[in-house]
């Protein structure tokens, strides 16, 4: 059966894979598609894959995409901001959407597809990281399955297939190390950001690759892990794997460790999430366990990469404070990339940003918008 689904942040790293997964199995129709401002890239989305509706962020972007559509047989709707985001989100003939926007800017599209009744497949974590809390009470209220995109999540939720109703002792969840893995602190005072955006095992949007330096990714992703599958923080133990060849184990309570292990890929977990529960062809070459020889395991030197024990403390104040980590994070790269801080510095703005903040208990969509806010505000002072 044809499967419709919507794309949100089709031209991202995230996006563009779901398409390749998408042109290589020719049975899902992509009823719309929405990005930022990537026009040309989006251009070449329609003409090939001819969804009714798109939306591009930035009003002026827009603008020039309904230009260039003008003279072209293509029937496709344009719209921009907000209002466009959600209509994609939302949209009657789509019976999934893929959430693949970076940041926080996908809550609101991501709750209206909720209630919408949208299966989702997610990979945007700085919304569950935010609104966890919203998001999923809504999601089982609504009956809506939300399918794990992150790779690591992804294995989690493998290995948990088959095993309702036992209780997990711990998740495993897997993390590379990034680039600067057994760095000291003072070399990571020279990091620039051509350093930062070099991942050793998977390529990625930018932010997210500083994300992995840093190891704020894998603070979002415990975070993430908690909503996603119901486990306190205590339960969800970092271990270091460079090889990237195990995504993320679960223990149970007889220690029998389950894993998910394949090429470190990510169309494999988006193409996993757009046919739960069947599974398709291989995604990309096949795992050679001679080739791969040993797999190394480390704890995490959170000495030197503060970022992951601070997700842990910003879990256990709760409320409005992983907002707060999130929001600090996510104006503290920007500036990097753009030069305007140093890489150490970013650590050092969410430290500042969750030391001057004052919990917010169980944060509406509201405050959790004006909290992003207020972290922005002062930061840039
Ligand atoms: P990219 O930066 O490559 O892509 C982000 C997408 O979001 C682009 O399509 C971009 O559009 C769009 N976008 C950004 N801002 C807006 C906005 N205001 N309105 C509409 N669209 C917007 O990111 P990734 O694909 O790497 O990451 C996406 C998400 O998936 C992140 O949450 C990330 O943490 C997560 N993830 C990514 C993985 C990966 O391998 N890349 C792995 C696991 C999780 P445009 O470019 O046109 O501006």
């Amino acid at each position: 059966m044809m499967k419709h689904i919507s794309i949100l942040g089709s031209t991202g790293s995230i996006g563009t894979q779901t398409l390749d997964v998408v042109r290589t199995n020719r049975d899902i129709k992509v009823e719309a598609l929405a990005a930022g401002k990537n026009v040309a890239l989006l251009l070449e989305q329609i003409k090939e894959f001819q969804p009714r509706l798109v939306c591009v962020y930035d009003a002026g972007k827009a603008k020039e995409l309904e230009i260039l559509l003008a003279d072209s047989q293509i029937k496709t709707e344009v719209m921009t901001g907000m209002e466009g985001l959600l209509a994609c989100a939302t949209i009657p003939e789509a019976e999934m959407v893929v959430t693949a926007f970076v940041g926080m800017i996908g809550i609101r599209p991501t709750i209206e597809a909720i209630k919408a009744g949208k299966e989702i497949a997610l990979a945007n974590k700085e919304t569950l990281v935010t609104a966890g809390h919203i998001i999923m009470p809504l999601a089982q209220e609504k009956n809506v399955t939300i399918l794990p995109v992150d790779s690591e999540h992804s294995a989690i939720f493998q290995s948990l297939q088959g095993n309702a109703g036992n209780a997990v002792h711990r998740i495993l969840l897997t993390a590379s190390g990034g680039p600067f893995r057994g760095k000291s602190k003072e070399e990571l005072q020279k990091v620039q950001v051509e350093d930062a955006l070099k991942h050793p095992n998977w390529t990625m949007g930018r932010k997210i690759t500083i994300d992995s330096s840093t190891l704020v990714n894998k603070g979002l992703e415990v975070i993430e892990a908690k909503w996603l599958f119901g486990v306190e923080a205590e339960k969800i133990e970092v271990v270091v794997h460079p090889q990237s060849i195990i995504h993320s184990m679960i223990e149970y309570e007889d220690g029998a460790v389950i894993a998910q292990l394949g090429t470190p890929d990510m169309k494999l977990p988006i193409q996993y999430a757009l046919y739960y529960p069947e599974r398709k062809g291989p995604t990309s070459e096949r795992l050679d366990f001679y080739k791969l020889r040993s797999l190394e395991f480390y704890k995490p030197d959170t000495e030197v990469f503060p970022a992951l024990s601070m997700a842990y403390e910003a879990l256990q104040q709760g409320g409005s404070m992983p907002t707060v980590y999130n929001a600090a994070n996510e104006w503290a790269v920007a500036a990097f990339l753009d030069r305007k801080i140093r890489y150490t510095d970013i650590v050092e703005c969410i430290r500042r940003e969750m030391a001057a903040h004052a919990v917010i208990k169980n944060p509406s969509l509201e405050e959790i918008l004006a909290t992003e806010q207020e972290v922005y505000r002062r930061l840039e002072k």
